[in-house]
């Protein structure tokens, strides 16, 4: 891939995001690993009106290698998940509603259906809350997602990472769907039944075998 495919497919992804109500309010972005650095979207540019050249070009300590832009403010737990999981190249992060409400109740996600498995293990965590942008967020996040290819951020939103922003951005989509599925039955009063681990194992050897 060349780096305008690169830019590109980040702005639509970010759009995608964008469309699919994921990303109130300018809110979210998105980065994949390019040559050793990553690329990622800048702040405060509207998606709808987002391009290629937008797109800012960092290396993994987070120093600008090229773009106008200001990356975005949650860049230092992009660099952060880049240098500790050589699994992750690409992340979407939003504030998708139903993801973020039961974030801001800083409860994780259990094993109530089994897509969870999606998101890599038996149950979704919650990572401790910090101040958005800092440090401390991304090292609570990379606390949450061990294991895992997604993490709540209590008060916050989600991050999902993945082998490519495609499948970044479909573990961010289903995180969204359960949250919103996990909400309805709290709001109903009712307690779903857990699967416990060796099922959850057996989902998991399931998609990977149908290569999800
Ligand atoms: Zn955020």
């Amino acid at each position: 891939m060349t780096e305008t495919e690169a830019r590109a497919a980040i702005v639509a992804t970010a759009q995608a995001m964008e469309r699919a109500g994921l990303a109130p309010n300018r809110s979210g972005n998105v980065s994949c690993r390019f040559d050793g650095g990553l690329l990622i979207t800048p702040s405060g540019v509207p998606y709808a009106e987002m391009c290629v050249a937008d797109i800012v070009a960092l290396d993994l300590a987070g120093v600008v290698r090229s773009g106008s832009r200001t990356p975005s403010s949650e860049t230092p737990f992009h660099t952060a998940i880049y240098r500790s999981r050589p699994d992750a190249e690409a992340i979407v992060h939003t504030h998708s509603p139903r993801a973020t409400a039961l974030a801001c109740t800083r409860r994780g996600l259990p094993a109530f259906h089994y897509m969870i498995a999606l998101a890599g293990g038996p149950g979704i965590r919650c990572a401790e809350y910090a101040t958005f942008g800092t440090q401390a967020l991304a090292e609570n996040a990379l606390r949450g997602l061990e294991g895992r290819q997604s993490v709540l951020l209590a008060n916050h939103g989600v991050i999902a990472i993945g082998a490519t922003l495609e499948a970044a951005y479909e573990v961010a989509c289903e995180i969204e769907n359960l949250a919103g599925q996990y909400l309805q039955m709290l709001a109903a009063g009712l307690e779903p039944v857990i699967l416990d681990d060796d099922e959850m194992q057996r989902v998991m050897a399931q998609l990977a075998q149908y290569g999800r």
